[in-house]
């Protein structure tokens, strides 16, 4: 399969370079222009790769970088036109694996992406997919695989139907869902429950995830519509 790279970089021009030059490599690419979509892109998307740039719209790359590592083992290659020092220390101190300073040589930066694929593939001693079972937003980690929820570094015990509500939730963040659709995919069509049963949920949910329930930061009410996973 080939690998997937995400490229953040607010300069159409260059970011459309790096894409033609690593698809022409054969990398699978996509682009994002500002760094919010960047970071919701980078925590989401199963990438194998990361380019950042660092002067970006909404949020600068050396934050994206820290957030990104505090999230997934995932290579960063900071491309960037930033050429001081202190500026590449501050990179590799947040995570970064790679600082390539702008104008750079297209071939040079992907034999570099390359490198740094074929060395985290030995590292994790597997070829893909190089991220953990995990979901990171924010203080919450939902890990699939042990379906355990951790929230602010604290395990925090679910049933199985609020594990299965909060991961539907969270795999599907920013989407309105209404309590209908919500309780088809939890409870399934033939389930005897009511449908009260969701709002009794996100409730749950919201008193053991939100830091304050009654002003959630993750599961948001959108009046009128149901509910929403926010990233
Ligand atoms: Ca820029």
């Amino acid at each position: 399969m080939a690998a997937r790279i995400l490229i953040i970089e607010d300069e159409t021009t260059i970011a459309q370079l790096e894409r033609d030059y690593f698809e022409l490599n054969g990398f699978n690419v996509d682009l994002c222009h500002t760094g919010p979509e960047g970071l919701r892109l980078a925590l989401q998307g199963d990438y194998n790769l990361i380019i950042v740039d660092l002067q970006l719209p909404g949020m600068d790359g050396f934050e994206l970088c820290s957030q990104i590592r505090q999230a997934k083992e995932v290579p960063i290659l900071i491309v960037s036109a930033k050429k001081e020092e202190i500026d590449k220390i501050r990179a590799f101190n947040l995570g970064a694996d790679d600082y390539v300073t702008k104008p750079f040589s297209p071939s040079e930066l992907v034999a570099r992406a390359k490198a740094h694929l074929t060395r985290y593939e030995r590292l994790l001693g597997k070829q893909e997919p190089l991220q953990r079972p995990e979901i990171h937003i924010r203080g919450l980690v939902i890990d699939k695989a042990a379906h355990r929820v951790y929230v602010r570094n604290r395990e925090v015990p679910f049933t199985t139907r609020e594990f299965s509500l909060l991961e539907f939730l969270a795999t599907h963040p920013n989407r309105v869902f209404s309590k209908n659709e919500l309780f088809e995919r939890i409870w399934g069509m033939d389930s005897n429950g009511d449908i009260a049963t969701v709002t009794v949920h996100i409730r749950r949910l919201r008193e053991k995830i939100e830091a304050d329930p009654s002003n959630p930061q993750y599961i948001e009410t959108v009046w009128g519509a149901g509910y929403r996973f926010s990233v």
